[in-house]
């Protein structure tokens, strides 16, 4: 396939509420949208790098610099065969595993839509609908208790509370005593440390169906200790930016659930690569999310359809998280269950006129 152009779209869009995480609490999304061009049809990506690194280390700036003056292009030079082939011939340019999936992803739209079919079906995901839990930000204890029970009744399917450290106790506790058997799990984003093994033994009591990124956010030595002294299962997010990263930690015991967030792997190839290795160990995955747009979130959807996935993910309702998203569809789970947008690609549009008004820059690579 030839590239003909390549669109680098800077948006800010507000979301609905703040999201309060161990990391701070934000009130809008930096989303990067990449639209690559090829004979006439269009293909989109998003970028979930962010101003700062508060995740993980990649920011807005340099995803830019690479797109604009290293992996774009190569892909104008080169074209390529299939979208499976670019990630690797991009490997000489050392880790940043979200600026390459940005335009990666948008590789794998265009040549899906192109070919006619949905993104889903290049992946081998046969499923037509996902089941998605919710992911509850911190707030007051009683806000909290009344937003997992409005979630609850809402259908989702799984529901994550953010810890950290004198956030955790205490709230699980009120939580269990309202809804004792629903699966509840956590995320930490990397809040402990083994020294806090009297507060992670107590998290330990509250079955939850498993422990998000407790530990130091590029850490498995540590996890892997933390895995012997709990019952609960631990997950990884934060940790696990590749393919042989994932192996080293299911090697190694960090953890027994992964966590697939496609920018942070480095783009739908290495998806495919990790789920074949868990579903050859028989370890469970699902899909995270980072409060991606119409654009991200369809993406997510569409490879969360992959059999391997078998807990519920992330991928919740837009409305959740964005009072107006710029995709024309909307992207909404009913009673916790996501229908995969219909049509080639990732079967969502652009909703132009609005994406307008909340664009703060463009630019064209030829
Ligand atoms: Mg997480």
């Amino acid at each position: 396939m030839k590239i003909d152009e390549i669109e680098l779209r800077s948006v800010l869009l507000p979301y609905r509420s703040p999201f309060r995480t161990s990391f701070g609490s934000e009130s809008q999304k930096h989303a990067t949208i990449v639209t690559v061009r090829s004979e006439g049809v269009e293909g989109y990506g998003e970028g979930v790098f962010d101003p700062f690194p508060m995740y993980r280390e990649e920011t807005i700036p340099g995803a830019l610099h690479l797109l604009r003056n290293a992996f774009g292009p190569d892909l104008l030079a080169n074209g390529c065969d299939h979208p499976s082939e670019v990630a690797a011939r991009w490997a000489h340019w050392r880790g940043n595993p979200m600026a390459k999936t940005a335009l990666e992803l948008a590789v794998w739209d265009c040549y899906a839509r192109q070919q006619g079919v949905p993104l889903r079906a290049l992946l081998g995901g046969d499923r037509t609908e996902i089941p998605v839990g919710a992911s509850l930000g911190m707030n007051p204890v009683e806000v909290t208790v009344a937003s997992v029970t409005q979630h609850v009744e809402q259908g989702y399917k799984r529901v994550k509370l953010k810890i950290e450290p004198g956030w955790d106790v205490e709230v699980l506790a009120a939580v269990r005593a309202v809804h004792p058997d629903i699966e509840l799990t956590v995320d930490a984003n990397s809040a402990y440390t083994l020294n806090d093994m009297d507060l992670l033994n107590q998290i330990d009591e509250f079955g939850l169906h498993y422990i998000e990124q407790p530990l130091h956010w590029d850490d498995m030595v540590d996890h892997a200790s933390l895995a012997k002294q709990l019952r609960t299962e631990l997950c990884l997010d934060e940790t696990l930016t590749s393919p042989a990263r994932v192996k080293a930690a299911l090697d190694m015991g960090a953890c027994t659930v992964v966590n697939i967030k496609v920018g942070r792997v480095g783009g739908l190839q290495a998806v495919r690569e990790i789920h074949d290795l868990c579903v050859a160990r028989n370890v469970p995955m699902w899909c995270g999310g980072m409060l991606e747009t119409g654009i991200g979130r369809a993406h997510n959807i569409h490879l969360a359809t992959m059999p391997g996935f078998v807990f519920p993910g992330d991928t919740a309702s837009s409305s959740r998280t964005y009072a107006r998203d710029i995709t024309e569809q909307q992207l909404e789970a009913i009673d916790g269950i996501m229908a995969v947008p219909e049509g080639p690609g990732i079967g969502v549009t652009l909703d132009r006129q609005f994406l307008d008004t909340v664009t703060e820059a463009v630019e064209v690579v030829r």
